[in-house]
C-alpha cells in the first residue's frame, strides 16, 4: 500500500483565516445587510499601476505576433528582469550579480520550493509570532521545528542566543504579524550567529518597500557577513499589488556554501528541474516596476497605504493603547484593551462596531493578547474603523 507523506496528519488545523471567515459569516446571517470593515485583509486593494498594466498589454500582444512570440522562457527568469532586480539593488550600494537573482511566483511558492535545498533532519527557526507558512512547510517535510518567542519586552525582535541554534533560520523584517523591523545591530547579531552555527537565514523581505526609515535594513545584504549565510527571498505582492498577478524574486548569493555545496547552483539545478518560469507576459509586467516610472507609481500606492496606517495609529495614539509597526510595514501590532483575549477582542470588535482585524494568538501562542490590523484596506472603511474605535473604546 503507498504510504503518504505521514508529516500532514502533524499539520494543526489552519483555523485562523477559517475560524474568522466562520465567525464574520455567522454575523452576517444575523445581521443582514451589515457592513464589515474589514482590517484583517491580508490583500491589497488598489490596481496595479500604469506602466505595469502597460507592459503587460504590450507582453500580449508580443505573443500574437511571430516575431515578437516568446515560448518558453529562462525557468531561472527573464534576463532583462533579473538584470533590473540586481541594477535595483545596486542602485542602493549592494553589490549583486544578475546570475545571483533568481525569478520566481511568488514568495509563498519560493517559501515552500526553496527547503529543496536543506536535508531532511535539518532543523528550522521560527521566531513568533509568525507568519503560519513557516512552521507548516516544515511540519510538512517532517522537520524539527524550534519556536523562539518574542515579547513586548524585546520589541517582538528577539536576540539570538543558545536556545536559537538550529540549521534554518527564518527572519520577517518587517514582520508580519508584528510590523516591526530589525535594525542593522539587530540583524548583525543573527548574521554573526548564523556564520559561527553554520546555519543559513532565508530572510523574508515580503514588505521590504514599506520601510521608510533610512537607518532600517530593507536587505539582509546590507549587513555585513549577510552573503556567506543567507538567502532573501521577496514579493511583488504588495510592493507593487501582484497578489493576484503572482512574481516575486529571490537572491541566492555565489557565496553561500555548506560542506562544499554552492547554494546558487544547486538551485539553478533545482529550477531547470522543477520548473519550466514564470509567464513571459508576467515578467514583462513585473520589469515595468523597476522603471523610474514604475517606481514612482508604485511609491504613490504604498503612500496610499501608510496614509490608512497613519489613521488607525492616529486613533491608537488617541485611545492610549499600545502598538508597534504601522510605520515601516502595512501591519499595525496592538495590545487588546482591558486584558482581553485576542478572540475576545476580535468579537468584541465584531459585534459592537463591525470591525474586524486578526487575532494574534493565531500567529503563535506568544501572539495572545495582541491583534493585528492591516493597513490595506480602502480608505473609507479605514477612516470609519478608526472613528468606531476610538467611540467604543474612548470612555473605556
Ligand atoms: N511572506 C510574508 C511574510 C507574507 O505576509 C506573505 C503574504 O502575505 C508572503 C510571504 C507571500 O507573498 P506572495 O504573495 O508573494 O506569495
Amino acid at each position: 500500500m503507498t504510504t503518504p507523506n505521514m508529516h500532514y496528519a502533524d499539520l494543526k488545523d489552519s483555523y485562523l483565516f477559517f475560524h474568522i471567515a466562520q465567525k464574520t459569516k455567522a454575523f452576517l446571517e444575523t445581521h443582514p445587510g451589515a457592513h464589515l470593515y474589514r482590517m484583517g485583509i491580508g490583500d491589497v486593494s488598489l490596481p496595479l499601476c500604469d506602466a505595469v498594466i502597460k507592459a503587460l498589454h504590450k507582453a500580449v500582444d508580443d505573443q500574437a505576433a511571430k516575431e515578437t512570440f516568446h515560448g518558453y522562457v529562462s525557468e531561472l527568469g527573464l534576463l532583462e528582469l533579473r538584470m533590473a532586480i540586481a541594477e535595483h539593488y545596486r542602485n542602493r550600494g549592494l553589490d549583486l550579480s544578475d546570475d545571483e537573482v533568481f525569478v520566481s511566483s511568488g514568495a509563498s511558492d519560493e517559501l515552500g520550493d526553496i527547503l529543496d535545498l536543506f536535508d531532511r533532519s535539518s532543523s528550522a527557526l521560527v521566531i513568533e509570532p509568525a507568519y503560519p507558512a513557516y512552521v507548516d512547510a516544515n511540519v510538512i517535510a517532517g522537520r524539527e521545528i524550534i519556536h523562539l518567542a518574542s515579547g513586548r519586552d524585546n520589541g517582538f525582535l528577539p536576540s539570538p542566543d543558545s536556545s536559537a541554534k538550529a540549521d534554518i533560520i527564518y527572519i520577517c523584517s518587517p514582520n508580519n504579524p508584528t510590523g516591526a523591523v530589525f535594525s542593522r545591530k539587530q540583524l548583525k547579531e543573527w548574521v554573526d550567529f548564523a556564520n559561527a552555527n553554520s546555519s543559513v537565514i532565508l530572510f523574508d523581505a515580503a514588505y521590504e518597500a514599506f520601510i521608510e526609515d533610512d537607518d532600517l535594513p530593507r536587505s539582509i545584504f546590507e549587513i555585513e557577513g549577510a552573503k556567506t549565510c543567507a538567502i532573501e527571498i521577496c514579493s511583488l505582492s504588495k510592493t507593487a499589488g501582484f497578489t493576484g498577478t503572482r512574481l516575486g524574486y529571490t537572491v541566492i548569493p555565489k557565496d553561500l556554501v555548506r560542506k562544499g555545496l554552492c547554494f546558487n547552483e544547486m538551485w539553478i539545478r533545482n529550477r531547470t528541474t522543477k520548473t519550466n518560469g514564470v509567464s513571459y507576459i508576467i515578467q514583462k509586467g513585473g520589469t515595468a516596476v523597476f522603471t523610474e516610472e514604475g517606481q514612482r507609481q508604485i511609491r504613490e500606492n504604498i503612500g496610499f497605504y501608510k496614509e490608512n496606517a497613519r489613521i488607525l495609529t492616529g486613533a491608537l495614539d488617541k485611545l492610549g493603547i499600545w502598538y508597534c509597526g504601522g510605520k515601516n510595514a502595512p501591519y499595525i501590532w496592538l495590545r487588546c484593551p482591558d486584558g482581553m483575549g485576542s478572540w475576545e477582542f476580535f468579537d468584541y470588535l465584531l459585534n459592537e462596531i463591525q470591525v474586524v482585524g486578526t487575532p494574534g494568538e493565531g500567529f503563535g501562542a506568544c501572539g495572545e493578547g495582541y491583534f493585528r490590523f492591516s493597513t490595506f484596506g480602502s480608505r473609507e472603511d479605514t477612516v470609519e474603523a478608526a472613528k468606531r474605535l476610538v467611540n467604543l473604546l474612548g470612555g473605556s
